[in-house]
Order: C-alpha cells, then sequence, then structure tokens
C-alpha cells in the first residue's frame, strides 16, 4: 500500500464559487463590492440574494429541459417576499406548504392556476383558503378530501386537487428522504386507488399526481432513476383516475454542493431523462402537464450570509474569530440542520478575496453554546475584528430555517441585490 503523506493529509477542496466575481480584493455581490453593501445595508449580519445569479441559474436549466417540462419554485427553500417576486417572473409556478407561503405567493402577484399546495398538516381553514384562491392542492392523506369537499360546497368553486404518492421506492444517495417506506408524507402508492374512488364520490376535481422522493441529491444517476420511477408509477395509477391527468409532478431534488469533495450537479443526463419523459407524457397522458419542482437548486448558491468579526480570540493556541452571526440565524451553516456528521460550508473573508490562507481558525458566534460554529478549523487569511465573514450556499433554508429569537441577538437583515 502506497499512501503519501502529503496526499493524505490535503483535505478534499470545496466547489469552486464561482458563481460571484471579486476585484480589488471584494465579493461582489449584485455588481456592489462587499464593503460598500454592507453600508449599505446599515448592519451585519445579514443575507444578500444576488438576482442575476438566480435569473442565471433559471436561464441555464431552460436551456438545458425539453420545453414540455415546467419549472415550479417550492418556496420553502427561501420564502423572502422580493426573492419570490423576482421568480414569479422567471419560473412557471410556485409551490406553496402553509397559507403563510401562498399569502406571499399570490401578494408577489403568482397565478393561482400555477401555485400547488403540499404539506402533511394542512388545517382545515387552510384548505379552505386554497379553495377559495384557486389553487392546486397536493393531497397527503384521505383525511383532506372531507373539508375540500365542504369548503368546495360552500364557496361555489371547484376543489382542485393532486394527490401526493408515497412511491414505493426511494431516492438513492440523497440528503433527506421523503419517500418509501413509511413516511408522513403523501398517499401510500398501494393506496391511492382507494383514495382516488373516494376522490371522484366526494365530487372534487382531481387533476393528477405529486411525487418528491427527496432532496438534495448531487448523483445525476439516482435522479434519473427516480424520475423515471415515479413516472411508471404515475402511468399505473392513472388507470385509476376519476378523470384524465393534467398535472404530473415529478418532484426535484436537485442538489449543490456544501461540503469539501462535493462537485456540482451534471444536469445533461437529467434534462435528456426528462426528454424522453416528456415524450412519452405527450404520448400516453397527452393532456397532462409535466412538472419539476426545485428550491435550494434555484436560490441556495445565489445567497451569501455576512456577518462580522467581533473579536479575534486565540485559546491556548487555536484561532477563534467570534462574530456577531451565528446558528441562530443560520441553523444549516452551524450543521443543525438535519447533518448527522458536521461539516463547513464554504467561507472566505469577503474583504480580503485576493489573500492567500494564512490561518488555520475556527470561527463561531455569540451564542453560549458550542453548537454556535459556523466554520470548524478552516484555512481563511489572517482576518480582524471588523472584516467581513462571508458563508457561500446560503440563499435556501437560511433566515426562515433558523432559530432566530435564540439568546435574543437581533435578525438577520436579508436583501435582494
Ligand atoms: C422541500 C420540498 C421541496 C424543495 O426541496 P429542495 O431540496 O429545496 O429543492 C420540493 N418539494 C417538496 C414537496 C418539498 O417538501
Amino acid at each position: 500500500m502506497s499512501l503519501t503523506p502529503a496526499a493524505s493529509k490535503t483535505p478534499p477542496a470545496h466547489a469552486p464559487m464561482n458563481q460571484f466575481a471579486a476585484g480589488d480584493g471584494e465579493l461582489r455581490i449584485g455588481g456592489m463590492p462587499l464593503t460598500r453593501l454592507a453600508a449599505r445595508v446599515g448592519q451585519t449580519p445579514f443575507y444578500a440574494i444576488d438576482r442575476s445569479v438566480v435569473a442565471a441559474r433559471v436561464a441555464e436549466l431552460r436551456a438545458a429541459l425539453p420545453p414540455a417540462v415546467k419549472l415550479h419554485y417550492a418556496m420553502k427553500a427561501n420564502p423572502m417576499p422580493a426573492l419570490v417576486g423576482h421568480l414569479v417572473g422567471l419560473v412557471d409556478g410556485i409551490d406553496v406548504a402553509s397559507a403563510g407561503e401562498l399569502k406571499v405567493a399570490l401578494d408577489a402577484g403568482a397565478d393561482p392556476r400555477h401555485i400547488s399546495f403540499a404539506g402533511p398538516g394542512k388545517r382545515d381553514a387552510e384548505l379552505r383558503q386554497a379553495v377559495a384562491a384557486g389553487i392546486l392542492v397536493n393531497l397527503e392523506s384521505a383525511r383532506e378530501i372531507a373539508p375540500l369537499a365542504q369548503a368546495s360546497q360552500a364557496l361555489g368553486l371547484p376543489a382542485r386537487v393532486a394527490v401526493r404518492v408515497n412511491p414505493d421506492f426511494e431516492l438513492k444517495s440523497s440528503g433527506m428522504k421523503m419517500g418509501g417506506g413509511p413516511r408522513p408524507f403523501g398517499v401510500d402508492a398501494e393506496r391511492v386507488p382507494a383514495v382516488l374512488a373516494e376522490i371522484g364520490r366526494a365530487g372534487l376535481a382531481f387533476e393528477g399526481f405529486h411525487l418528491f422522493a427527496g432532496s438534495q441529491n448531487l448523483k445525476a444517476e439516482a435522479i434519473v432513476d427516480a424520475q423515471r420511477r415515479s413516472f411508471e408509477l404515475a402511468l399505473r395509477l392513472a388507470e385509476a383516475a376519476p378523470a384524465p391527468l393534467r398535472f404530473l409532478n415529478l418532484g426535484g431534488g436537485f442538489g449543490i454542493p456544501y461540503f469539501p469533495g462535493e462537485q456540482r450537479l451534471e444536469l445533461a443526463p437529467v434534462a435528456a431523462n426528462l426528454a424522453a419523459i416528456a415524450a412519452d407524457t405527450a404520448r400516453l397522458l397527452p393532456q397532462a402537464e409535466l412538472v419539476i419542482e426545485l428550491g435550494r437548486y434555484l436560490v441556495g448558491e445565489a445567497g451569501i450570509y455576512v456577518c462580522r468579526v467581533l473579536d479575534r480570540k486565540v485559546s491556548r493556541g487555536h484561532v477563534y474569530l467570534v462574530t456577531d452571526g451565528g446558528l441562530h440565524h443560520h441553523l444549516s451553516a452551524s450543521g443543525n440542520f438535519g447533518q448527522v456528521l458536521r461539516k463547513n460550508y464554504p467561507l472566505a473573508i469577503g474583504n480580503r478575496m485576493g489573500e492567500a490562507g494564512q490561518e488555520t481558525v475556527s470561527v463561531v458566534g455569540p451564542l453560549c453554546t458550542p453548537l454556535d460554529l459556523l466554520g470548524d478549523r478552516v484555512l481563511l487569511p489572517a482576518a480582524q475584528a471588523g472584516d467581513l465573514v462571508v458563508v457561500f450556499q446560503s440563499g435556501a433554508y437560511g433566515a426562515s430555517a433558523s432559530p432566530q429569537a435564540f439568546l435574543g441577538h437581533p435578525p438577520a437583515l436579508e436583501v435582494l441585490v
């Protein structure tokens, strides 16, 4: 066995964060040097989303995907109203997960015909709001049928439904599995025919199926496999449907690279597979619109989290950059949002971009808990109090997925630039 010590010690690198420009030593967001943006925002910490990076990601997808595939934004990834407004102009529909998100989507001008609503615990009041809005409800349980029928009768409006199916397979190598086996999400595939019959008896307006096998997948073959199997399952289930399929949402799960050694998802095989599925759909389910729903893939890489170094503290030889931001704003970067083994998000000192790595430091926040860690032993340019720490890949599952009230520090601002 020949293990060269030098090679075995080199940690795998993060994928290059080349979605942003840098110049004169500064990261540029929305074309603006970071220190100027921080002055414009007026405080740290803040999240900044670059609208041009979001638009470029959508354009890249549009160029790769067959035109028959409609692109939806799953807004739980980032429900910031200005961002949802930006995306409403770029995508074909919005997927919401609560009446609160529905309000943001409607306020942003989303067309109710192209809004869908998924979530395992929909309250009766939310179902009624959905019927009144005229959006599509992705039914997760037979329990939702009666309140939907009631709302439909009371309001004199159709209750548009698709059945969310809990498939009889899992998405391989997914960061977060949401299908296969027992799940709180969707109707088990084997129970779908009975639920379809009930939908027919209740007079709901059946439109199609929704399948979502999992999230944060970086392996094209796994996504291809899940989408192919989802399509085949939908074809089989369509035989029991009370009306022809008008809507088929095959989910998404496209991941982005967060951790050392991860590579960006290869889009070409996914696009080729979707083209084949679109051709089959046109032939076998001619009235069905084919949809994929993406959250983090659309917005995650376009956002950064910025906090300021308050103190450069040395404890027994180990350097800590103590910042004004941390897990209360950015739970996922601290490793406490679904990670099993904590790994570092890509970090930079945003006002020292040209400088070579000089110091191995840990970046921590102001909270009195060892969980408040944004970077564990990362090589960064030698930083001082006042410098700006940037956490990349922060456009999804950031502020809205974090316990902002924990310890009573002020919330992070969010800007779209
Ligand atoms: C969370 C969720 C998404 C978005 O997942 P991402 O990993 O952000 O793309 C899409 N669809 C459903 C049903 C979800 O629950």
